[in-house]
């Protein structure tokens, strides 16, 4: 059936709810925070639509509480991860051969459901297990994932639609939207419940089988994710899910002649890793397959002279330290001119110093901790680097109930320190402050100083600046942003990735990266074929 681009509609984007105080939106998530907080869920892997109890568990906890424990993990051995990749070849066929209609139905039910009677859960579970603040659960695991649903949904629709001049001459052309030739693995960071319903689901909207591998400090809303997509009727074997150590579930699945794709998010050590293994296996494959990844940033927020000091500093603390800092698109290094200085200074530090941070169940703190006593010791390093320059706010790590590390602004003399230029991935911001004069200089400080490409943003009140900083900084963010802080990003607005070391900038949330879950074939049908082998020119 064929359908006219035109006659796609076009989603809107889930409203992002405000849970005010007395607001009934509010009572509702309370109570259901209160549920998720009192269970100690056993989470297990989903194989050909089967749960699978390994019995090698590993315990999640809170991170704002971590003696908390609010789930166990079923990890997978060689066996379950054996078995997923044979139920993912066996599901292939029947979902390949779902009329699109019924396919894309599965997930915009899954996304109304997000939107309505799970939407608490999903948040809840976030606000628990990932340590984010209502508003940041809100905004991530439900309106951004429903929006993936919808946008994607409404984007491969419009990628069928698109077909070469169906009659030319006696010639019917067409071109025929195949899945790949085999399944794909989806690994999940631990940050964004929405990229982890987005990593699985955009390949099989497409019409691919899936094995998905979510972190592990994610498990919680990632198992409301599972329970969610079986409710949408998501038929069994279409995503199977497997807990485990990356390495160990990685290598034999990228051993496997099957693989089709990897759909990654996470650091780019882990991404160089996966593509370099592909690479030694690359004779093995039945295709070559697509690497789609998305990795690390060291985000930038560069002043100009003319920028407004007061909304350079609230871009700051915004886009530094909501969710900790845990933004693969956080402002991470900022460079501002001499001239504005000792008012940025001011106006962060006050405004630090009125961040509460704890418990994300305490609706009065922005920040809370970061998620786990890995990411804590790796910071509480950086904060004693920080030392050794100018801290202006923060700089002290509290780990006895919960993992807290201190929203820190740190000023440093050169602007090649490893603070501005290594990814932190925590509530730790470092400023440098550049003689007014040598704006130039600065945008090639900025364009030079880190291998990573994701986000960046320019405040400035003049245009010619940013003229010359959109145009200079053209490689350095695949998200640029102008008087306005480098996170939240929103899907069907601002499609989102970078490149460099970011990643493939295959922008999440678009229609780039739904292309790359399809293997077009070309159908050209000739109605009335020659008779004659002989041209006119040979006479
Ligand atoms: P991570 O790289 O530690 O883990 C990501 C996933 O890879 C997890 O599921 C993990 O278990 C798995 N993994 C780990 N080692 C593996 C291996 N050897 N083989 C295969 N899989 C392996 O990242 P994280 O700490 O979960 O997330 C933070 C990172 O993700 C940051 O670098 C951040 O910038 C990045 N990130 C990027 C984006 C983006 O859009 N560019 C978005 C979110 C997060």
């Amino acid at each position: 059936m064929s359908i006219g681009i035109a006659s796609v509609p076009r989603p809107v984007n889930e409203p992002v709810r405000g849970y005010l105080p007395g607001s009934a939106e509010r009572t509702s998530i309370q109570r259901e925070l209160t549920i998720q907080a009192a269970e100690v869920v056993e989470i297990p892997c989903v194989i050909n639509g089967v749960d699978v109890y390994t019995g090698n568990t590993v315990a999640i906890t809170m991170p704002a509480e971590h003696g908390h424990v609010l789930a166990n993990v079923h990890m997978a051995g060689p066996g379950e991860v054996a078995r997923a990749v044979a139920s993912a070849e066996e599901a292939r066929a029947d979902w390949a051969a779902l009329p699109w209609e019924a396919r894309v139905a599965v997930f915009l039910k899954a996304a109304d459901l997000l939107s309505g009677p799970w939407r608490d859960k999903v948040n809840a579970a976030t606000m628990l297990g990932q340590a984010k603040t209502v508003h940041q659960a809100e905004i991530d695991a439900c309106c951004e994932l429903a929006d993936f649903w919808r946008f994607n949904c409404q984007y491969y629709r419009t990628i069928l639609a698109d077909q070469p001049p169906e009659h030319s001459a006696g010639v019917w052309n067409r071109l025929e939207h195949r899945p790949l030739d085999g399944f794909i693995f989806a690994v999940s960071p631990f940050n964004f419940t929405s990229i982890a319903g987005n990593l699985p689901t955009a390949p099989a909207i497409a019409g691919n089988t899936v094995i998905w591998k979510p972190a592990t400090t994610s498990a919680l809303s990632c198992w409301q994710l599972v329970r969610l997509l079986r409710a949408a009727g998501l038929p069994d074997g279409v995503i199977n899910v497997i807990w485990g150590q990356g390495g160990d579930v990685a290598a034999p699945i990228l051993a496997r002649p099957e693989l089709a794709g990897i759909h990654f998010t996470g650091s780019t050590g882990v991404f160089q890793g996966m593509w370099k293994t592909i690479g030694e296996n690359i004779a093995k494959y039945r295709q070559y397959p697509r690497i789609v990844g998305e990795t690390g940033g060291k985000d930038f927020i560069l002043a100009h002279a003319s920028a407004d000091p007061l909304a350079l500093a609230v871009a700051i603390v915004r886009g530094g330290y909501e969710y900790q800092g845990q933004k693969c698109s956080a402002a991470s290094r900022i460079y501002v001119p001499d001239n504005l200085w000792p008012e940025v200074r001011e106006r962060v530090r006050g405004m630090l110093g009125e961040v509460k941070q704890g418990d994300p169940r305490d609706f009065s703190n922005f920040v809370s901790a970061v998620i786990d006593q890995r990411a804590f010791r790796k910071h509480q390093q950086y904060l004693e680097l920080a030392h050794t320059e100018e801290v202006v706010a923060g700089g002290h790590s509290h780990g006895q109930t919960g993992w807290f590390i201190e929203p820190t602004f740190v000023r440093v003399a050169d602007p090649h320190h490893r603070l501005m230029s290594e990814e932190i991935f925590g509530p730790i911001v470092s400023v440098f402050v550049y003689p007014e004069a040598e704006w130039r200089h600065a945008l090639r400080v900025v364009d030079t100083t880190s291998p990573y490409a994701l986000t960046g943003a320019v405040f400035s009140r003049e245009r010619y600046a940013i003229d010359e900083a959109t145009r200079e900084l053209r490689g350095a963010a695949g998200n640029f942003y102008v008087n306005d802080k480098p996170t939240g990003a929103v899907v069907g607005q601002q499609p989102f990735g970078g490149g460099r070391a970011s990643g493939t900038n295959d922008k999440a949330g678009a229609p780039h990266n739904l292309l790359r879950w399809i293997s077009p074939r070309t159908i050209k049908e000739t109605f009335v074929p020659p008779t004659d082998w002989r041209y006119g020119f040979l006479g």
